[in-house]
């Protein structure tokens, strides 16, 4: 679907899967002004279709626009846009025997006009691509270790953190080279003021597990992508018998705190994986090993479970696309 300032959304359709023609002098390649969704639909035993909080992402996508200077898509646009693509590949969708298989949506908005002057696009496309995904985890859940930066950040206070633009993956790519070179699978990013408050990962959030029960996570603060897994486990957790707390936690707490066993799991979250563990932990000069446990892994089934159709959906989360 196109628009165009002064005409609002237009020309809305469905094409067959292929290249797309892209100006050299359009906007997008060289300003970035780009941003992006990710969510899944699940097909359920009795064979319906259907995604986790659409509308969650739909008002994400609104705000990364406007972070971007892109214009809005409306929620309802943005539900019909995912229930077009679906009916229509609904065979791309895998049957809900195939674990924790899905089909990946990826709704994207990009500046299409043409021209080098740096304002705001006047013409922009949004368009929608899936893809059939296996289970994050091939041969069961693994912890995932993680590289803490010294050199990069990966957003500022006033900054675009908080959207979920191409810029900020672009940002972070070196970051996880630098990662990999220390043998590690992903990067946890520190805030870029003082090198001191945990954020987040790349692509996910991060949780702490307490002895007691609590469960704490950075708030949001402008410089995380607000994702809907953590919302939906800060929903949770009441009901599991867990407390949560949305409140700064230092890198000094984490170490002096997983050392002292008063934290008992670190775990990050996101669309992909659900829930993964954090099992090892290094920076420049040293490493901690993290425990793992049970709690990680209760959230995970427990939110599976009503992404799947197996447990009831207390809070409406899910929506039925066919
Ligand atoms: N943080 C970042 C930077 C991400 O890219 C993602 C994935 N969208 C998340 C957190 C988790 O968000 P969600 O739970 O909505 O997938």
């Amino acid at each position: 679907i196109d628009w165009t300032d002064g005409q609002g959304w237009h020309d809305a359709g469905l094409v067959p899967y292929g290249p797309i023609q892209l100006d050299p002098a359009a906007a997008v390649l060289h300003y970035a002004q780009e941003i992006f969704e990710g969510l899944k639909a699940y097909r359920h035993a009795d064979g319906s279709i259907w995604t986790f909080r659409p509308e969650a992402n739909a008002a994400r996508l609104a705000q990364s626009a406007r972070r971007l200077a892109l214009p809005e898509l409306s929620e309802a646009d943005f539900l019909k846009s995912l229930e077009l693509l679906v009916s229509t590949d609904q065979e791309w969708v895998p049957s809900h025997e195939g674990g924790e298989s899905s089909l990946y949506l990826r709704p994207f908005m990009y500046a299409s006009e043409v021209f080098l002057g740096v304002r705001p696009a006047k013409q922009v496309r949004y368009l929608l691509i899936a893809s059939p995904v296996g289970g994050y985890f091939a041969g069961g859940v693994k912890p995932v270790s993680i590289w803490l930066s010294s050199t990069y950040t990966r957003a500022a206070a006033g900054g675009t953190g908080a959207a979920k633009c191409g810029g900020n993956y672009a940002a972070s790519l070196a970051a996880q080279l630098e990662a990999q070179a220390h043998g590690c699978e992903q990067v946890c990013f520190l805030d870029s003021a003082k090198h001191k408050w945990v954020e987040e990962l790349g692509g996910m959030n991060i949780y702490f597990v307490r002895k007691d029960g609590t469960l704490v996570t950075p708030p949001v603060s402008g410089t995380i992508l607000e994702g809907i897994t953590r919302a939906s486990i800060l929903a949770l957790a009441g009901e599991m018998g867990l407390k949560v707390e949305e409140r700064p936690i230092s890198i000094d707490e984490w170490r002096a705190d997983v050392a002292s066993g008063e934290i008992t799991e670190v775990f990050a979250c996101g669309t992909a994986a659900v829930i993964t563990p954090l099992g090892r932990l290094s920076w420049e000069g040293g490493e901690l090993e993290i425990p793992t446990g049970e709690v990680s892994m209760k959230i995970r089934q427990t939110l599976l479970d009503i992404q799947y159709g197996r447990a009831e959906d207390t809070h409406g989360w899910m929506h039925r696309l066919v």
